[in-house]
């Protein structure tokens, strides 16, 4: 398993690029582009004109734009990568001002609803190739991102059937120029496997933190001073962007109350289990969830290491923005 983004790429895939929204995920790409000299020109756009200085002042682009509409005229390729929310108004704006055959991708939690909402607003020349890099950290803002936040992580595309092969496979060298390996689905089953994998651990982590919080008989301090182990790890999830979150649960209905409806299910018979002081049972479930673990850990997803959850995060060394 490669432990870095290897070389930089001898021609660009891209032209111009143009990536909207400069946060966690945003910054990330921005980073990686830079680094492995994934595209020609980089602008960014970002509704706050405080996070485009951040960003200048990170060195992370080679043009800055609050106008999506203008950011995009000149790309060959634009990243949206604000909250899911944004998507259908950020879509509506840069429609009329894309270059024909441009190709327009995400980065999406949510996929069925993140299409539905873009695509109307793209002319017919347009290709829409939908992406999801299953990677990402309970950070916000330009200066969480880190140029390696990708490497060895999945990317899932999307694409719609009509689209054509060639932006398909643009969009897959981009990812794989980044360090990601990629899958490609369809939006439904996309939604449907990221409910269970990272939807529904993190409502489970903001009601969990959330009851402890509210819990009258222990006191906040309590809850802050005893935070064991696994309580922590809730924590860090629980502490995810309120807007993302707000956007995913709002976007991934269906899927998340099917997966949700079955966490529930399978809670109550937990339940049952601890009552009737059925040992064999917890303790067969509790091995067969082990093995899951381990099966990650063996895929490289994560380490063996048994600080879950808490481990520092890399720390860009300078050279990712100094193209
Ligand atoms: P983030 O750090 O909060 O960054 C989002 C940026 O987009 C912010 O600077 C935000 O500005 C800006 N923005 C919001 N609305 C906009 C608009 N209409 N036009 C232009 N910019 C706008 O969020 P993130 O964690 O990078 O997440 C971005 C996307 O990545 C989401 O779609 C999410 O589903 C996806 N994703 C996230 C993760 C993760 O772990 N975080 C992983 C995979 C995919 P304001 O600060 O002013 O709102």
């Amino acid at each position: 398993m490669p432990d870095s983004l290897g070389a930089r790429l001898a021609e660009p895939l891209f032209g111009s690029m143009t990536i909207i929204g400069v946060g966690l995920i945003g910054s990330s790409i921005a980073r990686a582009v830079r680094r492995q000299n994934i595209a020609r020109s980089l602008v960014l756009c970002d509704r706050s004109s405080e996070v485009l200085d951040r960003a200048r002042a990170l060195r992370l682009g080679d043009g800055y734009d609050l106008s999506c509409a203008s950011a995009v005229v000149d790309a060959d390729i634009v990243i949206l990568c604000a909250p899911v929310g944004a998507n259908s108004a950020i879509a509506e704006e840069i429609g009329g001002h894309l270059r024909a055959k441009a190709i327009v991708s995400d980065v999406g939690s949510v996929k069925s609803a993140v299409i539905e909402a873009v695509l109307p607003f793209l002319p017919e020349s347009v290709r829409l190739v939908p992406a999801h890099p299953v990677a990402g950290t309970e950070q916000s803002g330009p200066e969480a991102g880190f140029s390696t936040l990708f490497l060895n992580r999945w990317c899932i595309l999307t694409p719609p059937s009509k689209v054509d092969e060639e932006a398909v496979d643009l969009v897959r060298r981009l990812w794989t120029s980044m360090g990601s390996n990629v899958e490609v689905m369809t939006p439904q089953h996309h939604d449907l496997v990221l409910a269970i994998t990272s939807h529904v651990p993190h409502l489970i982590a903001y009601n969990i933190v959330g009851t402890a919080a509210d819990l009258e008989q222990v006191t906040q301090s309590e809850v802050i001073k005893f935070s064991a182990g696994g309580f922590r790890d809730f924590t860090r999830i629980a502490a995810s962007d309120p807007t993302m979150w707000r956007d995913v649960f709002l976007h991934n209905k269906d899927a998340v109350l099917e997966m949700l409806g079955r966490f529930t299910e399978d809670l109550t018979a937990l339940q049952r289990m601890i009552r009737r002081g059925d040992g064999d049972g917890l303790f067969d479930l509790f091995t067969r969830t082990r093995a899951i673990r381990r099966g990650i850990v063996d895929l490289g997803q994560e380490t063996r290491a048994p600080d879950f959850g808490r481990r520092a995060l890399p720390v860009d060394d300078g050279e990712d923005t100094a193209n």
